[in-house]
């Protein structure tokens, strides 16, 4: 029996000759993002998770992505949300990593160790305190010639 006499059946006849295009049946997207207290925002972190719908096989396919970026300092923010990133104020760089940053023995803001200056391998000191404490040991020096 041939099938181009009879009526066609609809469930065997394609509508399309193109196959019809996987749906998105879900989407979930997760952003880690930094604010600075100036409003400037740095994201330091996606995640997204997709499930694709395949209609022709109804198979689900979960398709999960993470986006990570890698901080000032060159290091990878594994954890976006966890790890801690700081700001150097000295010299203006973002998402540095704790393994760069010194927190200053005078005015305890965290900077980049290299923006430092280092008055042991325990004590470090801004610029700003740095100046201070350098007016301090002269002034110090200079009461030491009076005496
Ligand atoms: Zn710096
Ligand atoms: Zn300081």
């Amino acid at each position: 029996m041939s099938s181009t006499n009879g009526p066609k059946n609809p469930y065997v006849q394609p509508l399309a000759s193109v196959p019809p295009a996987p749906a998105v049946e879900s989407s979930e997207e997760e952003h880690f993002i930094v604010r600075d207290p100036d409003g400037t925002a740095h994201v330091i972190g996606t995640q997204r998770e997709t499930v694709i719908l395949d209609p022709t096989t109804g198979e689900r396919h979960f398709i999960k992505t993470r986006e990570l970026m890698r901080s000032s300092d060159n290091r990878l923010l594994l954890n976006p949300g966890e790890d801690q990133v700081f700001r150097c104020d000295e010299c203006g760089a973002q998402s540095v990593s704790h393994y760069s940053v010194k927190i200053c023995a005078g005015c305890f803001l965290p900077r980049h160790a290299a923006c430092m200056h280092a008055l042991d391998e325990q004590t470090y000191l801004c610029k700003a305190c740095f100046k201070h404490y350098r007016l301090r040991r002269f002034i110090q020096w200079i009461f030491s010639l009076i005496r």
